[in-house]
């Protein structure tokens, strides 16, 4: 699948959305991205995880790692796609760990897959944590990278598409000002489950 097909496929599943949105930064923006819509499907998550897996098939993984929450289902795809093992890491305490006896091993083959990647800062906290272990990181790959290739990490990022979504502070919004009404996705309240 090309960028195209697959920014198509992630519209028809509502992956992303357009209309007037509150992101939880308190910006504006007409673009809202919910990975989870399409992971709901494993249909559609396994055809995701072929695309990753075939970025990396000139190596051998031995080890795909999620960051919690929305990295935990894709990279479980991709690794039953390489056959490796899987494991998520999470926060406690605001601290990056991998907790539950999960372990990594010295020198394993690891790749990072994360659903969506905007600043860089939970794959950051796993690369830090995954150099702790002294793993043998190969890469990054995410489903959408917000940044639009803005993004650097310190390893080689492979992401499926790439998007520039614009953001705005409320009172230099253009959907407010023609009085659209907005849509508040990422609240506090709608988190609250977490
Ligand atoms: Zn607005």
């Amino acid at each position: 699948m090309d960028q195209t097909e697959i920014i198509n496929l992630f519209k028809e599943t509502n992956v992303i959305q357009t209309g007037h949105f509150e992101l939880s930064s308190g910006r504006h923006t007409d673009t809202y991205l919910q990975c989870a819509q399409i992971l709901q499907y494993p249909e559609y998550t396994n055809k995701l995880a072929v695309e990753i897996a075939n970025l990396w098939e000139n190596e051998d993984i031995d080890l795909v790692v999620g960051p919690a929450i929305g990295g935990i289902v894709i990279s479980y795809a991709v690794a039953s796609k390489m056959g490796s093992r899987n494991i998520f890491s999470e926060r406690k305490n605001g601290e990056m760990k991998f907790r539950r006896n999960l372990e990594v091993k010295e020198n394993e083959k690891v790749l990072i897959v994360e659903d969506v990647v905007t600043t860089g800062g939970s794959v950051r906290e796993v690369i830090d944590l995954l150099e702790d272990f002294m793993a043998d990181i190969v890469g990054i790959s995410s489903l959408v990278d917000r940044s639009n290739g803005q993004v650097e990490f310190a390893y080689t990022f492979k992401p499926l598409i790439q998007l520039k979504v614009d953001s705005y502070k409320e009172d230099e919004c253009k959907f407010c000002k023609k009085r659209i009404p907005i849509n508040k996705p990422g609240s506090k309240k709608v988190k609250s489950w977490i």
